[in-house]
């Protein structure tokens, strides 16, 4: 079977009539994710961060296929969709870790959910946070090793420590973790790299010689996961690989790192039409078609997180033919000139990206289009976008 058809076969079942533009996203895809970053975390725990909505790909589904993978962990960056994560029944450990003054930590709490402390404000909050509802509060110091981010830096980690280790006295918080996140992760051999190494172990030397008893010590994202094993620790936290992108597109694809892309992004063409030679295509004109020809419209735009940037250059496939963006990116739709002998009609399917690199797109030929990286092609999808999953669980026979 040609893939295209392969390609209408699978989405026709799932794409309902109707629906403008769609991210299928392949839950199985994710799962398999998961046990190959396992593999590639040797003796390391996983924790898979599904911040920011699951980095596009949606939260709560995500999460299930993690932990049906082997995530022992699940991570977000803000308070709200740890919550989430509870709320909807994902068991399993859950960290969040970039809260402000006055967050509802005890909220978290309640919910059984680690938390991380970057400086001595927040640890004062968690532990009156935990002296409220009784329990002691599971709290990873965040040290800044040298990203020049969150945590605490210099003299600052020593205080930290100390601050924690009283409160760890008074019976309110209990120091499970040392933490830190990499400024060249995707450059394994910058000097960057082993240097924040080195002042991660410092910090977590310290810790221990204060008294923490640490269970997990955890420095390594996606690149580090798949590039640094003396990286690894105890406990990694990939994000994009979990979705199947490359986080080091320079040294490998994701098929080179076995990774299998989860999200194929569709539109149905809402018009097609005949224009003579000579007329530009969208604001400002800069497309001219150069011959008579036919017009597709694709019915995504910035809205729906297609970047502006990739104005004359989003690439995607109609018809088993592969297009480039003609002229603007609009608010709500993009043109192609499809060539005066194209078939496709108004329904048909335009793939914008896909897992299947030799005929389709891929979020990173996106992000070359567009000046920017795979992770904001798929985390920038907006709502408009109708997320539709296959490969649930409870799909399968
Ligand atoms: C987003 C994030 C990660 C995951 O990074 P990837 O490059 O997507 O693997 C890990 N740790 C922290 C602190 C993060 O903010």
């Amino acid at each position: 079977m040609p893939h295209w058809t392969a390609m209408e076969t699978v989405v026709n079942p799932v794409l309902a009539p109707g629906v403008p533009a769609a991210a299928i996203v392949d839950l199985r895809a994710i799962e398999a994710n998961v046990r190959v970053l396992r593999e590639h975390a040797g003796d390391a725990a996983v924790l898979a961060v599904v911040k920011a909505d699951a980095y596009g790909h949606g939260l709560i589904p995500v999460a299930r296929a993690a932990r049906r993978g082997g995530a022992t962990w699940v991570g977000t960056a803000q308070l709200d969709e740890a919550i989430a994560l509870r709320d909807d029944g994902i068991d399993g450990r859950v960290f969040t870790w970039l809260q402000v003054p006055g967050a509802d930590f005890a909220a978290a709490l309640r919910r059984d959910i680690d938390l991380s402390a970057a400086a001595p404000w927040a640890l004062t909050e968690i532990a009156v946070a935990a002296r409220s509802i009784g329990v002691p509060a599971r709290v990873h110091l965040k040290i800044d090793t040298g990203l020049g981010r969150n945590g605490a830096y210099g003299a600052g980690i020593e205080e930290l420590i100390t601050e924690a280790r009283r409160h760890e006295s008074e019976g309110s918080v209990q120091v499970v973790g040392i933490w830190s996140h990499f400024a060249y992760a995707d450059d394994p051999d910058h000097p960057t790299v082993r240097h924040q190494q080195e002042v991660f172990e410092d910090a977590v030397r310290l810790a221990e010689a204060a008294g923490c008893e640490l269970e997990v010590r955890h420095l390594a994202n996606s690149a580090a996961t798949l590039t640094n094993p003396s990286a690894q620790y105890d406990l990694v936290r990939p994000g994009l690989a979990v979705y199947g992108l490359s986080p080091v597109p320079q040294l490998g694809d994701p098929a080179a790192y076995g990774l299998t892309p989860a999200m194929t992004l569709v539109a149905r063409l809402a018009l097609v039409k005949d224009v003579p030679a000579g007329q530009g295509l969208s604001y400002a004109h800069r497309y001219v078609t150069s011959a008579d020809t036919k017009v597709g419209l694709v019915p995504m735009g910035y809205a729906d997180g297609l970047p502006r940037s990739a104005s004359d250059a989003g690439p995607m496939v109609i018809g088993g033919r592969r297009y480039a963006v003609a002229g603007r990116v609009c608010m709500d739709q993009v043109v192609v000139d499809l060539g005066s002998d194209s078939m496709a009609q108004a329904g048909d399917l335009a793939v914008l990206f896909g897992p299947d690199s030799s005929s389709e797109p891929s979020a990173q030929d996106w992000a070359i289009a567009s000046g920017t990286i795979s992770y904001e092609i798929v985390t920038r999808l907006g709502p408009r976008v109708q997320r539709v999953y296959v490969g649930a669980q409870e799909d399968s026979s």
